[in-house]
């Protein structure tokens, strides 16, 4: 994720293949051709073929097969409003305005900035997944509802209660800074859990997994965070729960 890099060295093929105009099987030979003629390294090869042989029909079985119940799940009950600045980008938080801002502006946003930028600041924010659901499906080029939705309802947001992903795809500041250049001039401290200047994902993501103990806590991809977590003492954890109160209670001004 990097300043002025809305593509990155993703392919954009999503809204040609969604709109049929290119067939899966052709991506796929074309790819393979290329390894062949060019020695390219298998391992990116794989992962390429991977997202669309692999992710794309998974995510096209789990639609046809599980809706129209799958639409309107919300595990964790969650029922804010999306703040007015996922229309416009104006946020003081940096990777929200690059990622929302390339999103408004070409309609594309790669698949980390889908998905743990935008996504997991509106999981860890309470925000309604059929609004977040609405969002993704108004803005996003490649958006047919088949592919968007579970993608949002269940990878993103965890609202079908992990049918489809095995745990929440959320995280702290630490990851999206170790994912690029977002947190160089960023209003908020990248490292700071408490205080007005401090990162709002610090505190939204121990909440988030303290609110959700009875959700969460046997999953065994999570142990670890919820070892950390009760490592914290009473009072830590108690400074983290009112951050997050706080911010939770202050969206449009983040
Ligand atoms: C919340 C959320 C919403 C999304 N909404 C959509 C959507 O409406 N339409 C859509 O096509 N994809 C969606 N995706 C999946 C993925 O982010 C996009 O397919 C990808 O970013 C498109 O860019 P690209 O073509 O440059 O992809 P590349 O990174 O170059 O990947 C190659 C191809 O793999 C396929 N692919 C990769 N991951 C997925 C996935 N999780 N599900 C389905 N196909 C995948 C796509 O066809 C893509 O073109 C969403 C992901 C998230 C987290
Ligand atoms: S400091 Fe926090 S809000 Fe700012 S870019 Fe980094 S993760 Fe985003």
């Amino acid at each position: 994720m990097w300043t002025d890099t809305p593509y990155g060295w993703h392919s954009m093929l999503s809204s040609s293949l969604n709109l049929k105009l290119l067939n899966p099987r052709e991506v796929i030979s074309a790819v393979i051709n290329a390894w062949k003629k060019y020695s390219l390294d298998l391992s990116t090869v794989e992962g390429f073929i991977r997202q669309i042989l692999g992710w794309r029909e998974y995510i096209r079985g789990v639609y046809w097969g599980k809706m129209p119940d799958y639409g309107t799940q919300n595990y964790f009950a969650q029922s804010t409003a999306l703040p007015a600045w996922f229309w416009t980008g104006k946020t003081k938080m940096r990777c929200l305005e690059l990622s929302l801002g390339q999103s408004l502006e070409h309609a594309y946003a790669h698949h980390i900035q889908r998905l743990m930028v935008i996504g997991n600041f509106s999981l860890l924010a309470g925000l309604n997944p059929s609004e977040v659901h609405q969002w993704y499906l108004g803005v996003y080029i490649d958006a047919f509802e088949w592919v968007e939705l579970p993608n949002t309802i269940g990878m993103s947001q965890f609202a079908d209660g992990g049918m489809l992903a095995t745990k929440p795809y959320v995280s702290s500041a630490a990851y999206i800074d170790r994912q690029g250049d977002y947190c160089k001039g960023c209003h908020y401290d990248k490292k700071k859990r408490e205080g007005e200047r401090a990162c709002p994902f610090n505190a939204l993501y121990w909440d988030f997994f303290d609110r959700h103990r009875n959700k969460l806590a046997d999953n065994f991809r999570l142990a670890m965070v919820y070892r950390n977590l009760d490592k914290m003492d009473e009072q830590a954890l108690n400074a983290l729960r009112t951050q997050a109160n706080k911010t939770r209670s202050q969206l449009e001004s983040l």
